[in-house]
């Protein structure tokens, strides 16, 4: 008992210090608020009307930052549930033309496409991006849009800041300042703004990037395996479809941390259905295959949606595991692999 009891005071204290990059942002984020809206903008300026558009700038910002950042860190990433990895294993170990699956050993269950296992977090991950050590959580399918959220507006609090503060950071170089702690303020601010507008422009820009082409960090490092091999752009549907994969098609909850992604985070439609002319390019042509299952050839490409669109439909695949000459056309996803990840 001695080790598992050590091994878990170990765990417990792992998961305190894992906390002090989120309080280190936050203590910085209250100073920040005490150094721009007491400090500078009631303290030190002068102009009536400067003071209000800051002000209420400022505030506009600073909530739209700790709501992302609130949501990116307490949105609880999703995992692949049992139920569904049991429907998934009756079908993918059967059939020959699976040659392999992606397995965890860890969590004991078959990960969907773009899940990977977080070895922090020690859990499977739907669509896992990353595990990031300033929101102590796995960004994920559930919580990629407040991410990218997140570093949208922390780089706007950080820009503005550092515009509006410009000319009192030049005047305390030049002795136009009043001799008070606010000067100090005024210029560490400065200091610190400019320094995180950097370094949040390229994260910021990477994720751009990465969204436009519909990949995840992981796979903009490993290019996703398919039937037919890697492809790096295997999931990239076009600037607009893969924008609408994370922000979703109303466009009114673009610009706020509420859940509007598309999708369930275990099938993804890709596009590697265009080079294969023998598969249907859509749903429906999808469904006509499974009704004339002896006229079926096993795909060498995936097709447009994955295999998930068909195990919405429980009883469909019910009747085809009772067949085995049915239901084949549904294994459209990009091909698994044996992957046993850490
Ligand atoms: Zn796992
Ligand atoms: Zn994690």
């Amino acid at each position: 008992m001695a080790p598992s009891g050590s091994g878990g005071v170990r765990r417990r204290c792992r998961r305190v210090l894992y906390w002090i990059p989120v309080v280190f942002i936050s203590l910085l984020l209250g100073w920040s608020y005490y150094a721009y809206a007491i400090q500078l903008c009631i303290v030190s300026m002068e102009n009536i009307g400067e003071q209000v558009v800051c002000l209420m700038a400022y505030h506009l910002l600073f909530a739209m930052f700790v709501w992302s950042y609130w949501k990116t860190i307490f949105t609880l990433p999703m995992n692949p549930s049992k139920e569904q990895d049991t429907e998934m294993w009756s079908f993918t170990v059967g059939p020959v033309w699976f040659m392999a699956i992606r397995y965890c050993d860890r969590c004991q269950l078959i990960k969907p496409d773009r899940c990977h296992h977080c070895s922090v977090c020690d859990k499977c991950i739907l669509k896992m991006d990353h595990h990031c050590p300033w929101v102590n959580n796995c960004v994920g399918f559930s919580n990629y849009k407040f991410f990218l959220l997140f570093l949208a507006y922390s780089l706007l609090y950080c820009l503005f800041i550092a515009a509006t503060d410009l000319q009192y950071f030049i005047r305390f170089w030049t002795n136009g300042l009043p001799d008070t702690q606010a000067k100090f303020h005024i210029m560490f601010l400065f200091f610190a703004a400019a320094m995180f507008s950097v370094s949040l422009s390229s994260l910021f820009g990477y994720h751009c990037w990465l969204v436009s082409k519909n990949k995840s960090t992981l796979e903009a490092f490993r290019n996703p395996v398919f039937r037919h091999g890697t492809d790096k752009n295997g999931f990239s549907l076009g600037f607009s479809k893969n924008m609408r994969q994370v922000f979703g098609d109303e466009k009114k909850y673009w610009l706020l941390p509420i859940f509007s992604s598309q999708g369930d985070g275990c099938s993804f439609p890709t596009c590697l259905v265009n080079q294969d002319p023998e598969q249907p390019s859509t749903p429906a042509g999808l469904n006509s295959t499974v009704k004339n299952p002896e006229n079926h050839q096993f795909p060498a490409k995936p097709l447009r949606e994955s295999q998930s669109h068909l195990l919405k439909d429980s009883q469909t695949w019910t009747e085809s595991s009772a067949n085995p000459g049915k239901g084949k056309a549904g294994m459209s996803n990009p091909a698994l692999t044996m992957e046993n990840e850490t």
